[in-house]
């Protein structure tokens, strides 16, 4: 009984419940009552056994009158106990373990997926979507002249931003010093270019407040389509999306299919020269 008990409370646990003083009570009802069945099918069991080799020492029918109902109130009564002891430190093992675990996917400044989390995300969305790199244009620049604070201020202000334009279902990741992921979950090719462009606009226009001023930044962004292909094909077209978006003036958004268009006057120059 106590295996099954465990297994049920694992069970429990790995769904993630235990997690309201209601599931405890469920389950001290649960567990009260399978322990009272058993303890009582087990007394008269070994009543009837030993009132058959008359080894009982009182009526098989005083028994089944005083003894069940006897058995019956201590059983229930400790294993209500039990249950609740049991119930109240899987409660609290379950809010810790939650903690712990969204604590282990969040990224402590920004409060958005850290980039383990965020890959996780990616990987378990499937082939659709998009994937959009954002980086915030001279940070260090931001953080020489004002202060390291006021970079971190701009994190999270960039964060909040995209957190807005980018609500669930897509998911938003810090995924590294400057550089944002974002997952949009969207099969139109053209609504994604639209909130890429929105929040890069939004982030521009919008000052970064702090105690002594304020510090406009502007942030760059490379996208390419998830288009079924492995994870690390996304991330490379997406960044390369990014560097050209930085290489050819920042404060832009540039699409991979955008790369080949972009680059021609770049090679004619380089092929004038050459010449
Ligand atoms: P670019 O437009 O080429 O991206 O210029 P940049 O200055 O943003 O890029 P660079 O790679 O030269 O420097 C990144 C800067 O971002 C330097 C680093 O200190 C800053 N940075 C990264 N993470 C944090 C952070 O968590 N807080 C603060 N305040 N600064 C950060
Ligand atoms: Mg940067």
């Amino acid at each position: 009984m106590l295996r099954r008990l465990a297994l049920w409370m694992r069970a429990r646990m790995d769904v993630g419940t235990f997690e309201t003083k209601a599931d405890i009570s469920t389950f001290v009802l649960h567990t009260v009552l399978v322990a009272t069945v058993m303890a009582t099918a087990i007394y008269l069991t070994v009543a009837a056994v030993l009132a058959h080799f008359d080894l009982l020492p009182y009526p098989f029918a005083a028994a089944l009158r005083f003894g069940g109902t006897t058995t019956i109130l201590i059983a229930s009564s400790v294993t209500a106990l039990l249950a609740w002891l049991i119930g109240s430190a899987a409660h609290e093992l379950a809010i810790s373990r939650a903690e712990f675990e969204r604590l282990s996917r969040t990224d402590m400044l920004s409060g958005l997926l850290n980039r383990r989390a965020f890959t996780e995300e990616m990987a378990a969305g499937g082939g659709e979507g998009s994937l959009a790199l954002f980086d915030v244009d001279r940070l260090k620049a931001v953080n020489d002249r004002h202060g390291h604070a006021v970079g971190d201020a701009v994190i999270v202000a960039v964060s909040e931003e995209l957190l807005r334009v980018f609500p669930p279902p897509h998911a938003v990741g810090r995924f590294g010093g400057e550089e944002f992921a974002v997952l949009v979950r969207s099969e139109d090719r053209d609504d994604c270019r639209l909130m890429v462009e929105e929040a890069r606009r939004s982030v521009a226009s919008h000052p970064v407040e702090w105690a002594e001023g304020t510090v406009f930044v502007t942030l760059s962004a490379g996208i390419a389509d998830r288009a079924g292909r492995p994870l690390e094909s996304v991330f490379e077209a997406a960044d390369r999306a990014l560097y050209l978006a930085k290489s050819v003036g920042r404060d832009r958004a540039v699409h991979e299919d955008e790369a080949t268009e972009l680059l021609a006057p770049r090679r004619r120059a380089a092929g004038g020269r050459g010449r």
